[in-house]
């Protein structure tokens, strides 16, 4: 268990709530996401046990419905409609509504504690459940640390490795796109003979304005080589397929 999660751990047991799990998040970006790649996980599911843990999550009741819906990481061509757009849950743990197209279509597994709790209430409806009752409860109410660790405790080193390797290109990637960007800006604006007064900037100031293009861009405004993320997530997704 890593420091982080130690902490985690400590600080929802000390305040004596007992957090709904939640499980099945998976990475969608190369920046600042603690999740792991469904893919580092295929295998290691009995058919009998795969059926009935994705019976189980079909029937999850919603717990939140979001605007956007999700989208399968192996980019098998399943429509979004079906990935979904809820988190589902069964009052003691909480999944979003595609978890189960990743263990019947992908094979890919979920934690044991999770399969035992299913094995132990394969037969609870949950109909009944009251889950404007749970969203009611003034605290924070989900708890990922739990999925995190499973998932960083059981991912295979080489993905790990892979995943570091983009993040950096990917950084990378970003940090030139942004330079070329301001290249660009640079030779469009007219520059004053003033320097830029953002402390510590030595560069000339624009025209008329008191930052240089650089200083400027800092705040608001389109994040310039922002796409150089989406770009590696992209091929690194595709890494994984072959
Ligand atoms: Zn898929
Ligand atoms: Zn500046």
């Amino acid at each position: 268990m890593n420091s982080w999660a130690a902490g985690f751990h400590i600080a929802s047991s000390l305040s004596g709530i007992q957090k709904m799990k939640l499980i099945g998040y998976w990475i969608g970006s190369l920046k600042d996401d603690p999740y792991l790649p469904p893919q580092a996980f295929v295998g290691g599911m009995e058919s009998a046990e795969k059926e009935q843990a994705t019976e189980y999550l079909d029937r999850g009741k919603v717990y939140i419905r979001y605007r956007g819906y999700s989208w399968c990481r192996f980019n098998c061509g399943t429509d979004d409609l079906e990935m979904g757009s809820s988190l589902l849950t069964d009052g003691e743990w909480v999944w979003p509504q595609g978890l189960s197209h990743y263990v019947r279509c992908h094979d890919v597994r979920l934690p044991e504690d999770f399969i035992e709790h299913v094995k132990q209430n394969q037969t609870n409806d949950f109909c009944t459940l009251d889950v404007d009752a749970l969203l009611k409860r003034p605290e924070t109410i989900e708890s990922d640390a739990e999925w995190i660790n499973w998932c960083h405790e059981n991912v295979p080193a080489s993905y790990i490795k892979k995943l570091e390797r983009y993040r950096i290109a990917a950084k990378r990637a970003y940090e030139e796109l942004r330079e070329a960007h301001f290249l660009d800006l640079e030779t469009e604006v007219e520059l004053s003979t003033e320097i830029c007064r953002y402390q510590g900037c030595t560069n000339l100031a624009m025209k008329e304005k008191y930052f240089c293009v650089r200083c400027a861009t800092r705040w608001g405004g389109r994040n310039a080589g922002e796409e150089a993320w989406s770009q590696k997530f992209s091929e690194f997704l595709d890494e994984l397929k072959s």
